[in-house]
């Protein structure tokens, strides 16, 4: 690591500041430390097929940055003068992908390598050809960028600087277009060009910088930050299902609540759940900060440790609050039963939330059942505890349980009482269960409920003891 900072430094001396000239600064292998060792042989047998193939190609982005840093990099994208057809003349293993932007995805086994053409620059006046490879919004949006170019240009078509860095396996040179070196140096996240227009053309770009320098552990540079204030609302155009993508990359990979914190700084926050965020705004609101921190670094740290986890738990923990503020709302205007009340909160609080992020079925129906899990968990009379208890979704239903009596119980013993006891039933042997049903003290508003008609007597079931999450 030493030697890879002061071979850096000693390469890029020129002051740090967003390129205007195409140029690059070229380092030769011995200035630099990214080793093939340190890349996958996938994207090294991608970059050696194009080479041979005739194509140039280099590695670029997040794999060679992350080199540079010292971080184990998360995927390596491959950039070519070969267009998608090519590529894909080139590898059986290929598949192309996407609109806005065409795509070939190799793919080896669970890896998939991404390799995209030099994209180029897009003038709609200069040709009306271009209109069906790139097309852009009234907002200045590119909805479509399939215009393919030279290195140089693909280049300015970049994100950030340091993102901007391209390895080249055939003469082992990484080539900077941008000062990305010197800005991984001085550990600034800065935008290529004049950072309004690039927000414009593509607002996720605000989301990006909060996640690179949360994840690199860097600052944004004062000009890439100055305007996101001011155009957050951009997000409002970004379709649901790619703000979902992105809601997984800023809450899902081990930083979730320095994102949050930095989301919030920047009132970027809001586009993602502007319900919550209400809430959030509301002074006399005291558990919600606490609890989604708690959600937060609670994801964070099973995915530091590698245990498995489900975005839906954190969509639940998002929305718990506003959907008790949505039922008390219903019942101060309706006389419905607790469970009518409870659905269509959750109806009208999903609906909402969709605008802003789409989050598939399979998720939003496990977010569901640990919300349903809540009131079953709680009424544990009769049989209600083995049924809760055979719940598919018990385990997340139940650490749901855990966490709201961490920041509530101090101030709720009822509830405290309910998180030990679930705690207590998973070990006491089954023949003591029963013991524990019994002894439970029913308050009013647990067992308060419409009467229900008698059921024909069920087959007994077995009680699944295993973890079901
Ligand atoms: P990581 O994979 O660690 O999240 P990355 O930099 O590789 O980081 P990717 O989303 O994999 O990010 O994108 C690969 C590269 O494509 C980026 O490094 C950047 O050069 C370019 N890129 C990605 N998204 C954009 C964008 N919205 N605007 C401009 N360039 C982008
Ligand atoms: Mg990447």
């Amino acid at each position: 690591m030493n030697l890879c900072k002061r071979v850096l430094k000693k390469s890029t001396s020129r002051k740090s500041k967003a390129p205007t000239s195409t140029e690059p600064t070229v380092l030769t292998r011995d200035q630099h430390p990214v080793s093939r060792k340190l890349m996958s042989n996938s994207a090294l047998k991608v970059l050696y097929r194009l080479n041979s193939g005739g194509y140039d190609a280099y590695l670029v982005g997040g794999g060679v940055r992350d080199i540079l840093l010292g971080v184990t990099p998360k995927d390596f994208d491959i950039v070519t003068n070969a267009t998608p057809e090519e590529i894909k003349g080139l590898f059986r293993n290929c598949r192309l992908i996407g609109r806005r932007f065409r795509l070939a995805h190799i793919v080896f086994g669970r890896e998939i390598i991404e390799v995209a053409t030099f994209r180029g620059h897009h003038d709609s006046t200069k040709d009306d050809s271009a209109s069906k490879v790139s097309k852009q919004s009234d907002e200045g949006m590119l909805l479509r960028d399939n215009i393919y170019g030279s290195i140089d240009e693909d280049a300015e078509r970049r994100d950030f600087t340091i993102n901007a860095l391209y390895y080249s396996a055939k003469d082992f040179t990484v080539h900077d277009f941008a000062n990305g070196i010197a800005d991984i140096n001085a550990k600034q996240i800065r935008l290529i060009g004049d950072p309004e227009t690039r927000y414009r053309e593509d607002p996720v770009r605000m989301l990006r910088a909060i996640r690179f320098a949360t994840k690199l552990d860097m600052e944004i540079s004062s000009e890439t930050k100055a305007p996101i204030k001011e155009l957050g609302s951009l997000l409002e155009n970004i379709p649901p299902a790619r703000m979902f993508e992105e809601f997984l990359k800023l809450f899902m990979s081990g930083k979730a609540e320095a994102n949050f914190n930095m989301l919030r700084e920047y009132s970027l926050f809001k586009h993602f759940f502007p319900l919550v965020d209400q809430v959030l705004n509301q002074e006399t609101e005291v558990y919600l900060l606490p609890f989604i921190t708690k959600a937060l670094q609670n994801t964070d740290e099973r995915i530091n440790n590698e245990q498995r986890v489900t975005p839906a738990f954190l969509f639940a923990a998002m929305l718990w609050y506003p959907l008790q503020e949505q039922i008390k709302a219903l019942n101060e205007t309706a006389h419905l039963t607790p469970q009518d009340a409870f659905f269509s909160a959750m109806s009208e609080i999903m609906s909402e939330q969709q605008r802003s992020i789409g989050i598939p079925k399979r998720f939003q129906g496990v977010m569901k059942d640990i919300l349903i899990l809540q009131d079953k968990l709680s009424r544990r009379e009769g049989k209600r505890a083995y049924k809760a208890f055979e719940h598919p979704k018990f385990r997340a239903g139940y650490d749901f349980l855990l966490l709201r009596s961490e920041i509530e119980g101090v101030n709720s013993p009822e509830l405290a009482e309910l998180a030990k006891w679930w705690t207590d039933f998973q070990v006491t042997p089954p023949e003591t269960r029963e013991q524990m049903i019994k002894s439970v003290v029913y308050s009013r508003s647990t067992t308060k409920r419409s009467p229900r008609k008698k059921r024909k007597p069920k087959a007994k079931t077995a009680v699944n003891t295993t973890e079901s999450e």
